[in-house]
């Protein structure tokens, strides 16, 4: 196991602490998804955002690279899921040819969307495309009332987000029969943990329907990660030790086994490989003797590979904890 030297935290690192809960150390089991960062411009800012993402950001995926992921997928059927991420995924110019060749390999195709990527100019075609290729959708809505989405995402998000969901549901998105899945995200507005998901998603449901009319199939709850924007945020309000105290107190062993990084592989918008999309954002790589890019990838020693952990870690393992599919326990 290695473990990043980032001072991310003065509390005791994350490896002592699978030490002293008598657990292995951290080691992939199989590639079940390939999550695709295919670029970190967006147009929204949000104050969490793990990618510092933003309009002005230019790191993008070419179609070159595109191409290397897609031949992967050809030789390697047990990717059977492709997780596309960002930024807004959608802004890079190769994101119809990915996803269109990705169902073309019969892959599920995951479009981590921020709703609000609709109302770009030339992009209001998306609902009927994603549709059309019976892409999943997980959006981000952190709350089903206005005053708190627009605090974390941005003036009149969630106005565009209703409006973007309503479309969604519109096409059949969020009706279990339709087989079109629209999963939710929600993210604490603050340095806390996520509430029960259970719980939360029925209470987003009753209220979602109630106000706007709205369906969808599940809810995420998601940690926010100590990293980049959120960890700045942190610093700037004092709050940092007790937040990563907060992560520590809740470590729940039983997590562990069901971590994102033991079945993902990430892909950054260059085409270099890292253990989940936290470690792309903080540039842990792989470890030393496995391949980096995607160029070089070598199914049998990525799929059992050691995983390179720090203390960010803490937020996939406290509480119920986190993952990019919600909770894990
Ligand atoms: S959290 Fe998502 S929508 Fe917000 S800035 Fe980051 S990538 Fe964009
Ligand atoms: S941040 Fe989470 S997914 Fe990434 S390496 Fe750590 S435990 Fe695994």
């Amino acid at each position: 196991m290695k473990e990043s030297a980032m001072p991310i935290s003065s509390v005791r690192t994350f490896s002592q602490t699978l030490i002293e809960h008598q657990l292995p150390a951290l080691r992939a089991q199989s590639i079940h998804t390939l999550q695709v960062n295919v670029g970190k411009r967006c147009n929204q800012t949000c104050h969490h955002c793990h990618v510092d993402a933003g309009p002005s950001r230019t790191e993008m995926m070419t179609r070159e690279t595109v191409e290397t992921i897609l031949t992967v997928l050809r030789r390697h059927p047990q990717m059977i899921t492709v997780d596309i991420t960002g930024g807004a995924p959608e802004l890079n110019p190769c994101f119809e040819y990915l996803v269109s060749e990705c169902r073309a390999l019969g892959r599920t195709v995951i479009d981590r969307c921020n709703l609000t990527v609709f109302f770009v100019k030339g992009k209001s075609h998306l609902p009927e495309f994603l549709a059309r290729h019976q892409v999943e959708v997980i959006a981000s809505l952190p709350c089903y009332l206005e005053e708190n989405v627009d605090q974390q995402r941005g003036t009149g998000v969630f106005g565009r987000s209703i409006t973007a969901l309503q479309q969604l549901n519109a096409l059949g998105y969020g009706q279990e029969s339709r087989g079109l899945v629209l999963n939710l995200v929600y993210n604490p507005l603050g340095p806390r943990l996520p509430p029960d998901q259970r719980e939360l998603e029925a209470t987003y449901k009753e209220e979602l329907f109630s106000r706007f009319g709205i369906r969808f199939n599940r809810l995420y709850t998601v940690t926010n990660m100590p990293i980049n924007r959120f960890l700045k945020d942190l610093y700037a309000q004092g709050r940092h030790d007790e937040y990563m105290n907060l992560l520590v107190e809740h470590f729940n062993p039983h997590s562990v086994e069901n971590v994102m990084c033991r079945t993902l592989l990430s892909v950054g918008w260059d085409g270099r490989l890292y253990d989940c999309d936290f470690n792309q954002m903080l540039n842990l790589p792989l470890g030393r003797n496995l391949p980096q890019t995607i160029s070089d990838f070598a199914a049998d020693a990525l799929a059992q590979r050691a995983i390179t952990i720090g203390q960010h870690c803490y937020g996939c393992t406290a509480g119920a904890g986190s993952s990019c599919g919600g909770a894990l326990t």
